[in-house]
């Protein structure tokens, strides 16, 4: 007898298997997550409206979503977000469980996979990735906050570093047209 939790879980991979655009899925499970492409470009836009006074939301959310359609970034955004719910779910073995769970500081594959992220647009997004993850602004704190019961161990570092690599984006494109 399946439990209901399995039985959803075979009619999403069962849809999932049907329409296999990674792309959708990645963002589809970045909103299972909190996470919206809104919040992401938000975090572009502080990151880069000192330097672009004239910079509008709009162009800080094309730029995340063209960072979104990298192969590369939707297996970082998919794996990450996966192993977050297992943790969550307790479905992780030992040692991996607890390290994942209590985001244990010295792990640091959650910030090695982030950087197959911010790699994409070259080095100034790693800068850029430093800053933001130490300011932690808008949905990087409610990322950050271990009190309501969600394990967000990968997936802080991942949108992080997608704000990075889309600034990194907007930056070269402004100067190509400046
Ligand atoms: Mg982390």
């Amino acid at each position: 007898m399946k439990s209901m939790a399995e039985e959803k879980h075979e009619q999403v991979n069962e849809k999932r298997k049907a329409f296999p655009q990674i792309g959708d899925i990645a963002v589809q499970m970045l909103k299972e997550r909190g996470v919206t492409i809104k919040d992401i470009a938000e975090l572009v836009y502080f990151l880069q409206k000192n330097y672009h006074p004239e910079l509008t939301l709009k162009e800080c959310i094309e730029n995340v979503e063209g960072v979104l359609k990298k192969r590369e970034v939707q297996n970082a955004v998919i794996t990450g977000i996966q192993l977050d719910v297992l943790a969550e779910k307790n479905m992780l073995d030992e040692p991996l469980l607890s390290i994942v769970k209590t985001d244990e500081g010295l792990y640091g594959v959650d910030e090695i996979l982030a950087f197959s992220i911010v790699n994409v647009y070259g080095s100034i997004g790693f800068t850029n990735y430093g800053y933001i993850d130490k300011m932690k602004p808008g949905i990087l704190k409610y990322l950050n906050d271990k009190t309501n019961g969600y394990v967000h161990t990968f997936l802080d570092d991942i949108v992080g570093a997608i704000a990075a690599a889309a600034s990194s984006r907007l930056a070269h494109r402004m100067e190509n047209v400046e």
